[in-house]
């Protein structure tokens, strides 16, 4: 089940909810993001350096994203329960070193000392939940003797076609219990169901493209870790993936629309990349110093 197919590089542009997401909200962000090395004006370091800044919710989901695709590494060498003094003490040595390491936008821009006990608090709490849930009992119980044939975030971005187009689909973990195939996805937070459904149903699509499964047998599950444990599951069919593929369709295309040259993804001025007018975007945006926000 690990054998995904492997494409070779293209230039061409690659549909991502995330990225269709910031292409919504703003044309600029999303300009800064993909296209930085077309800008004239700023110099190309400040803009990754700007993209690279980090923030206590985002940094605290790629802390907890780690530990639980390390958690589950773990189980398919040993199917032994954790040792949970060890388990924590490795928590707290990750957040340490994933803070450390990185500069946050709360420093940055408002000169908020980060400490990393601060986001360990949370990380431990969104842990417990986790590690307390019934799913997690579940998996240790169903899916660990089968744990050879688990995907845990794949090499890659996700990538896979559909209606010839490239699209990327970065499942967390996939597991088969039975005749199904479960997909996980770890939310440290608020619910938004309409992304949220969207996504369920691309790693359908992806599971689909890759291991050649029935929609049917497919069973994605966005799993949000905190205040409390919680899940949200969709029903995939055909028919809400064909109509997912042509979402995925219309969306590329729009994004086409901002390009100068499709097959190099090379793209129209930086003044085509119009500025939001979503003040609370802009407070919280990476790239306020350099932009000129209403
Ligand atoms: S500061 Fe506002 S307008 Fe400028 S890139 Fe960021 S979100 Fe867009």
């Amino acid at each position: 089940m690990n054998d995904t197919k492997k494409f070779n590089y293209t230039d061409i542009l690659g549909w991502s909810i995330s990225r269709y997401e910031k292409f919504l909200n703003c044309k600029r962000q999303y300009f800064y993001d993909y296209y930085a090395k077309f800008d004239k004006e700023t110099p190309l370091e400040k803009i990754q350096f700007l993209k690279k800044l980090t923030s206590k919710p985002l940094e605290t989901g790629n802390i907890i994203h780690d530990i639980i695709r390390d958690v589950f590494k773990r189980y398919q060498k040993s199917a032994k329960p954790l040792n949970k003094d060890k388990f924590l003490k490795y928590s707290f040595n990750i957040t340490e070193n994933y803070c450390c390491s990185k500069t946050f936008f709360e420093d940055y821009y408002e000169g908020e000392i980060i400490l990393p006990s601060e986001i360990y608090t949370k990380v431990k709490d969104i842990l417990e939940n986790f590690l307390n849930s019934s799913r997690f009992a579940w998996i240790e119980k169903n899916a660990v003797p089968q744990s050879s044939e688990w995907i845990i975030e794949p090499d890659g971005f996700g990538e896979f076609r559909t209606k010839d187009y490239k699209a990327f689909c970065k499942v967390d973990f996939l597991f088969p219990v039975g005749d199904k195939i479960y997909i996980m996805d770890w939310k440290t937070g608020k619910p938004d169901e309409r992304k949220h459904l969207k996504q369920l149903t691309g790693y359908a699509l992806w599971t689909r493209y890759h291991l050649a499964k029935n929609a049917d047998d497919i069973v994605p599950i966005i799993a949000y870790l905190y205040p409390e444990y919680k899940e949200k599951s969709a029903k995939v069919d055909d028919r809400s993936i064909s109509e997912f593929e042509n979402l995925v369709t219309g969306e590329t295309e729009y994004m086409y629309e901002y390009l100068a040259n499709i097959e190099k993804n090379i793209p129209k001025d930086k003044k085509e990349f119009s500025l939001t007018d979503n003040a609370v975007l802009c407070k919280y945006c990476n790239y306020k110093e350099i932009c000129s926000p209403r």
